[in-house]
């Protein structure tokens, strides 16, 4: 079975692979060493300064709504949360907005930070009621406003 994301030029598929690959190895030993620090930012520079700035600061949360049990990832920003579709590789920012969808970058920081998040047990879980989804959700969602 091949599972390969359509569209997607080359630059974004090594970005993504050689991300995913460094969590995997992360993840394996429980901490990014000092080899994936320097691939890490090699590949993203500013973005993952800043990523990892956002994860010592506990910024990136993991909300799960009971019973239901959906998640949503959320980065607080400095003057606003955005909200994360993690499978989607989705990102309500502004440097989301317009350079993602420029094919500029694939990733934006809250993005990068979400994914070794998720890999490293890095971020603060959040439990909510379902009956708040909605409210919530459309609060992230108001965002580029
Ligand atoms: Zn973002």
């Amino acid at each position: 079975m091949t599972n390969q994301t359509e569209k997607t030029s080359e630059t974004e598929i090594n970005e993504i692979e050689t991300l995913n690959s460094i969590c995997r190895q992360a993840k394996a030993e429980g901490k990014l060493s000092g080899k994936n620090l320097t691939e890490l930012y090699d590949l993203f520079g500013q973005r993952f300064t800043k990523a990892l700035e956002a994860l010592k600061e506990n910024r990136v949360k993991r909300y799960t709504f009971k019973p239901s049990n959906r998640v949503v990832w959320i980065a607080v920003g400095r003057e606003r949360d955005y909200l994360i579709m993690a499978e989607a590789d989705f990102c309500t920012c502004d440097d989301f907005y317009f350079r993602v969808l420029d094919k500029k970058i694939h990733l934006c920081y809250h993005l990068l930070a979400q994914k070794i998040a998720r890999n490293l047990g890095w971020f603060a879980p959040i439990e909510e009621n379902d009956e708040l989804y909605e409210c919530l959700m459309n609060e992230w969602k108001k965002a580029t406003t």
